[in-house]
């Protein structure tokens, strides 16, 4: 059956909630992500600082260097989920299921309750409407005959747009010309690895197939699929045990070489990704360490483990890993579950159950990992553990450790 698909997707989303609640910053080049004497990058900015050729996920230091008189901010995450909350409940209204991509990004499916085009249409102005007047915040909404070209009918004319592609013809018509980026999927190394191959637009890719799927295999064949403008993946509902790790990384403000100190990150991460994971019921049979040392190489380390949430595990595990790699100065430190499961499948039996000798509780080994940090920098979460899952703490406090003198 045909399908009917609607993308939306906020204008420079964490920007403009800034400039919404305060009218100050209008009109002027805002940086939400990193302050430019930090490390980091733009999570996101305003149009006008894009006009200086700032964009997401640039380096800070190169948007300070492209736009020295922009105004740059720290994200305050806790705000942008609340008003994404919001968002997507006035979304979700309007469709069958939906598919949420991002705090500021979904697909809706709304082929049952659109009915046909002018029905789709009438919906997508409705969700404009509702989320300027509701939330004083404008988005562009494309709608389609598939998710691909829903989503490249969303970019067509941001901001504040409105774009359709009704049949496979249209998508091809629009994008045939362009360069072969425009196809989803096709990231920066894609992309030069197909220029590299003589594939600039589109329409080499429809004139050698063959040769695509031969160079770039299974991938390949879904960009061929899509030069046609075919796609019928559906929209579906995105379900917590489908995300394949849940995983906490700081950024240090300057390297660190000193081991101990990195263990201690460990627990502050550890809690970090047990709180995530008790919050969507989520248990993993695997531990990662990530680092990424001075010179900017990187390393992953993992460990099969019996089933947990728990940080006392997370934090053993990923420490005995930390003992195991070269010691370095670090630039990144990492921690992460994966092979996780739902809460309704059951907790496989571990040798531990079974042999039933005396261990301590886990909930001494919480505490004593708590008074270690307390000991030694002085930290009293009392109670106020779970704030430190909030980007901004987590980062404030680690830079705290960092800083502490030590005896
Ligand atoms: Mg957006």
């Amino acid at each position: 059956m045909q399908q009917i698909i609607i993308h939306v997707d906020m204008d420079a989303f964490f920007a403009s909630v800034e400039i919404r609640d305060d009218p100050s910053l209008r009109g002027k080049p805002l940086i939400i992500g990193s302050l430019p004497n930090e490390r980091g990058v733009v999570a996101t900015c305003s149009y006008e600082a894009r006009r200086f050729g700032v964009h997401s996920a640039m380096n800070i230091k190169e948007a300070y260097r492209r736009c020295p008189g922009g105004i740059f901010m720290h994200p305050n995450f806790y705000k942008y989920k609340a008003v994404s909350d919001q968002l997507h409940e006035i979304w979700n209204t309007y469709a069958s299921a939906s598919q949420t991509i991002a705090l500021d990004e979904a697909y809706l499916d709304v082929t049952a309750t659109a009915k046909d085009w002018e029905g789709a249409r009438l919906i997508a102005h409705t969700i404009k409407q509702r989320t300027l007047n509701e939330l004083g915040l404008t988005c562009s909404v494309g709608v389609a005959y598939s998710k691909t070209a829903a989503k490249t009918a969303s970019e067509e004319n941001k901001p504040d747009g409105y774009f359709e592609i009704l049949t496979p013809a249209d998508f091809v018509d629009l994008i045939i010309d362009r360069d072969v980026r425009v196809l989803y999927t096709v990231g920066a190394k894609t992309a030069e690895k197909l220029h590299r191959a003589g594939f600039h637009t589109v329409r080499d890719l429809r004139e050698r197939p063959e040769d695509a799927v031969r160079m770039l295999g299974k991938h390949g064949r879904w960009l061929v699929q899509l030069a046609f403008g075919r796609d019928d993946r559906k929209v579906t509902p995105y379900r917590p045990e489908d995300a394949k790790t849940i995983g906490r990384e700081v950024t240090f403000q300057h390297d660190v070489s000193d081991y101990g100190l990195l263990r201690d990150v460990l627990i502050l991460l550890a809690f970090c990704v047990e709180h995530r994971a008790k919050r969507v019921g989520l248990t993993g049979r695997g531990v990662t360490l990530k680092l990424t040392y001075a010179d900017m190489k990187q390393i992953t380390r993992s460990r099969i483990i019996s089933q947990t949430d728990s940080a006392v595990t997370i934090f053993e595990e990923t420490s005995k890993l930390l003992e195991q790699v070269e010691h370095r100065p670090v630039r990144l430190i990492g921690a992460g579950l994966y092979n996780l499961s739902g809460e309704d499948e059951e907790r496989q039996l571990t040798f531990d159950d079974l042999s039933g000798d005396v261990v301590p509780s886990c909930d001494d080994l919480r505490q004593s990992l708590l008074d270690g940090l307390q000991v030694r920098y002085g930290l009293d979460f009392a109670g106020n553990l779970e704030k430190l899952y909030h980007y901004e703490v987590l980062h404030k406090t680690v830079e705290y450790l960092r800083r502490f003198p030590k005896q």
